[in-house]
């Protein structure tokens, strides 16, 4: 039987920390932290993720405001309202919320956010600044699991580490975060062959794919430590990619859904925030 990784009850310790500093930086600098989230169109999903957001940042005392924009709001409207942000000084750090509509490109919108202001650390400046081993912002889903490893009894040195997922914004820099901690590597996405087979060889397996229930006891090494970051709804609950009750019996550490990646994630974003302001000190 596995340890099960209480995601929540580390974010919650974190955020005590956050708020310590945020409250701190008040006292001491007049300084509030600021993020500015943008929601354009109404994809429930997304609603529910900033109002989260939102709730979090209140929390801990980061000034948050959110940007609402319509489905269908031109993207000139889109990149110029991220410019007024990047030159605002109360705001320090700037989200767009994902997915967009298809006529906006996101990657252009990426690119406009200051990589000073980008706290999710998904500008190509940031992604290579993490790629050099030189990362001021981590994004927030990988940096969160990262956290959760390092909670449990293990080192993460000389393991070896499978990632299913090569999404740029999970995948793959987790798998960076990974090697930089001296993993020996793998990543594995929809075209890998035998792919149960090699996940079996991990001693860490992140799996990242949206596909719930995908993996099963006979992906797992006995004594792993399994990550969990799949979130799909289900017929109104969430689920993870992992079949938690058989791969408990094996898995050495394993996280749960909900209660696992999820609430890190939201909590390295209010992290990167209070980072983004203690710049201006
Ligand atoms: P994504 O961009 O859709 O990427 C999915 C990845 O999974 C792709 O690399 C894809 O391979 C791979 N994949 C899909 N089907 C596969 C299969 N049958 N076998 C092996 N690999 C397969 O998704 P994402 O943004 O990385 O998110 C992944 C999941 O994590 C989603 O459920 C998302 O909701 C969740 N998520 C959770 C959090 C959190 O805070 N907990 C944060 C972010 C994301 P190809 O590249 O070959 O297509």
């Amino acid at each position: 039987m596995s340890k099960v990784i209480d995601g929540k009850a580390i974010a919650n310790q974190i955020r005590h920390t956050i708020k310590e500093e945020v409250s701190a930086l008040k006292t001491q600098h007049s300084l509030v932290p600021g993020l500015c989230v943008i929601l354009v169109g109404d994809d429930p999903a997304s609603k529910i993720y900033v109002r989260n957001k939102e709730r979090a940042c209140k929390e801990v005392g980061i000034n948050s405001t959110v940007i609402r924009m319509d489905e269908q709001v031109a993207e000139k409207e889109l990149l110029d309202t991220i410019e007024r942000l990047n030159q605002d000084d109360n705001v320090h750090g700037i989200l767009v919320q994902l997915p967009l509509p298809r006529h906006i490109n996101k990657d252009a919108v990426i690119n406009a956010i200051h990589p000073a202001k980008d706290v999710d650390g998904f500008h190509p400046i940031n992604s290579g600044m993490l790629m050099a081993g030189q990362a001021e912002f981590e994004p927030c889903t990988p940096k969160g699991i990262i956290r959760l490893i390092e909670e449990t009894d293990e080192s993460i040195a000389g393991k070896r580490a499978v990632v299913i997922g090569r999404s740029n914004i999970v995948g793959k820099p987790v798998a960076i975060m990974l090697l930089q901690r001296h993993a020996t590597i793998t990543i594995a996405h929809s075209r890998t062959r035998n792919l149960a087979e090699i996940a079996r060889t991990a001693d860490i397996l992140v799996v990242a794919i949206g596909k719930p229930q995908f993996v099963d006891a006979s992906f797992i090494k006995e004594g792993a430590i399994v990550i969990d970051v799949g979130i799909t709804r289900v017929n109104g609950s969430l689920m993870g990619d992992v079949k938690f009750e058989e791969v408990e019996k094996k898995a050495g550490y394993i996280t749960p859904v909900p209660g696992g990646v999820g609430p890190m994630t939201i909590t390295m974003l209010l992290e990167n925030t209070l980072i983004a302001a203690k710049r201006n000190i």
